[in-house]
C-alpha cells in the first residue's frame, strides 16, 4: 500500500515506475514536498501522508541543451538536435525539473514561461533512475 512507503526518494522513484507523481504532505500544516520529505521543514512535524499530483503545471524556467550527458547523445540529441529541460510548477504548488517535449529547442527565444504542460512517464531504461518528462498540452 502507498501509505506504508517511506517518505524518501526511493519511494518517489518506485511511484514513477507506476506512473504516479507522488508528493508527501504534512498532516499538520499541509505543506507539500516533492521529492518527498519525512519531516516538515515548515512546522517540523513528522506526520506525513502521500498525495498524488495530477501532473499538470506550467513552465517556470527552462534551458535549451545542445551538449548533454551521454545518455541523451545516445538518444540522438546533439548540437544540431538540442532538447529542452525545464522547471515545471505543478498546479498543486511544488516544482519539479524534467525534459520538456513539444517545444522548439532550436528557437529558445520563442519559448514562453507559463505555458501549460503535462507529465509523461517514459518507459524505463535499464541502469537509469526512473524519471518524469513533460509535454505541451
Ligand atoms: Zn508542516
Amino acid at each position: 500500500m502507498a501509505e506504508d512507503r517511506d517518505f524518501n526518494s526511493a519511494s518517489f522513484y518506485r511511484f514513477l515506475t507506476e506512473k504516479k507523481l507522488m508528493a508527501s504532505r504534512c498532516k499538520k500544516c499541509h505543506a507539500l514536498y516533492l521529492p518527498p520529505h519525512p519531516i516538515c521543514t515548515r512546522c517540523h512535524a513528522s506526520e506525513m501522508e502521500w498525495v498524488e499530483m495530477k501532473g499538470s503545471g506550467k513552465l517556470a524556467a527552462f534551458t535549451s541543451i545542445a551538449v548533454g550527458p551521454s545518455s541523451t547523445i545516445e538518444e540522438g540529441y546533439d548540437r544540431n538536435n538540442p532538447y529542452v529541460v525545464g522547471i515545471v510548477k505543478l498546479d498543486e504548488g511544488p516544482k519539479i525539473s524534467g525534459r520538456i517535449h513539444g517545444l522548439d529547442a532550436k528557437k529558445p527565444a520563442g519559448i514562453k514561461v507559463g505555458i501549460p504542460l503535462e507529465a509523461e512517464f517514459p518507459e524505463q531504461t535499464e541502469g537509469r533512475s526512473p524519471y518524469v518528462t513533460f509535454k505541451t498540452t
